[in-house]
């Protein structure tokens, strides 16, 4: 018998993850100079990051012999004060990934179950089969969250139910009093992970405080990233906002110093850099109406986001899905867009949103790519 067949089945059924593809490994396939391929395909900040984080990471390098503080004290309080909630009830991790794997490591067990979206974030069945807890996968309304679907499919054995908003791959977004009546009827043993990745995003009007509703539900738990509008997705960096009983159970689960140095000091600046955040919105709404009116103008079809990103409609080839074609004609002229194929999307392609610039060499990218 081989050593592999030790390792439970759950665990050899796991289908790995699918990251966007490097731009160093797309120069290595195609011969491609480096300098002129853009990488539109993880949902990075194309600003860059806050200059304030950059002093905070070169002040915090003299310090790297040392171990960081695995309390993450003053993130933690700088959070605390955001959210007008007690430190006690933020937990940081290892990029905001980390704490989705730090609930399901403290709450599911082989035989539990948790309940998620078609066509919803990648991480969720990872975490869930990680377990070897059985994941239950509601069917979607126009590509988003049909909660009450949600809410039908929590069996006896649930103890997770996993909320993207918006959600990625689909840039869907579920409103206020939509989320608040759906926490009202989830049972309490169940707990619910709203995942906020793209929070600072929305624009103002659709903008909600989450954190205040941890006040009436224990089972809730909110997780939040510094990889996508803050420009950190390389330090790995995120929080999850919950109650102290449920972030003293994600404690004992996680790494003691889960979140580096250099992370935790680029994080607290960044946080305090809102100018640096207003801008990444603004690029990022007239960069969603470009790209729209591109798509628009190409006769395609796409799906409304409220994200850094937008998925669109390839047509069929020969009755066949044509983005996979279109994705392989983007890479021989270095545009990184995502396919999203492993979501059962199989007829669209995502795109982030980059700078006036890169969005505008995608659309031309993407007009010869398209059958004539
Ligand atoms: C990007 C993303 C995350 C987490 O990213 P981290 O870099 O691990 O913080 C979480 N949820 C969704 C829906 C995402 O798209």
């Amino acid at each position: 018998m081989s050593i592999c067949e030790q390792s439970p089945s759950y665990i050899r059924a796991i289908a790995p993850y699918q990251p966007g593809k490097p731009i160093a490994e797309l120069a290595r396939e195609m011969g491609l100079d480096e300098a002129r391929i853009i990488k539109l395909a993880s949902n990075e900040n194309p600003l860059g990051m806050s200059p304030k984080a950059r002093a905070a990471i070169e002040s915090a390098i003299g310090d790297l012999a040392r171990y960081p503080d695995g309390n993450a004290f003053d993130l933690k309080a700088a959070l605390a004060r955001r959210y007008s909630l007690a430190p006690e009830c933020v937990v940081v991790g290892n990029g905001s990934n980390d704490l989705l794997e730090l609930v399901a490591g403290a709450f599911l067990t082989p035989g539990s179950a948790s309940v998620y979206s078609r066509h919803a974030f990648a991480v969720y069945p990872l975490a869930t089969q990680a377990r070897g807890a059985r994941g239950i996968v509601v069917p979607a309304k126009n590509f988003g969250h049909d909660l009450s679907a949600m809410l039908a499919a929590i069996t006896p054995e649930t103890r997770l139910v996993f909320v993207a908003n918006p959600n990625n791959p689909t840039g869907t977004f579920l409103a206020s009093a939509e989320i608040e009546a759906f926490l009202s009827k989830v049972p309490s043993n169940v707990v619910v992970v709203l995942d906020e990745a793209y929070n600072e995003y929305l624009p103002p009007e659709l903008r909600f405080n989450s954190a205040r509703w941890l006040e009436r539900h224990d089972n809730l738990v909110i997780t939040r990233t510094f990889s996508k509008a803050y420009g950190l997705a390389g330090l790995r960096v995120g929080y999850g906002l919950m109650k102290p009983e449920v972030a003293d159970l994600l404690n004992r689960v996680r790494q003691p110093f889960n979140v580096n140095s250099l992370a935790l000091a680029a994080a607290h600046a960044a946080l305090a850099d809102q100018a640096f955040v207003d801008q990444s919105y603004a690029l990022n709404r007239s960069g969603m109406a470009q790209l729209e009116a591109g798509f628009r103008a190409l006769g395609l079809s796409w799906i409304a986001s409220s994200g850094n990103f937008i998925c669109f409609a390839l047509p069929d080839e020969n009755g066949k899905p044509g983005a996979g074609t279109v994705y392989q004609k983007l890479l021989r002229q270095g545009v990184i867009v995502r396919p999203v194929t492993g979501y059962e999307m199989p007829r669209h392609l995502r795109v982030t949103i980059g700078t006036q610039v890169e969005n505008e060499m995608f659309l031309a990218a993407l007009t010869a790519s398209l059958p004539a």
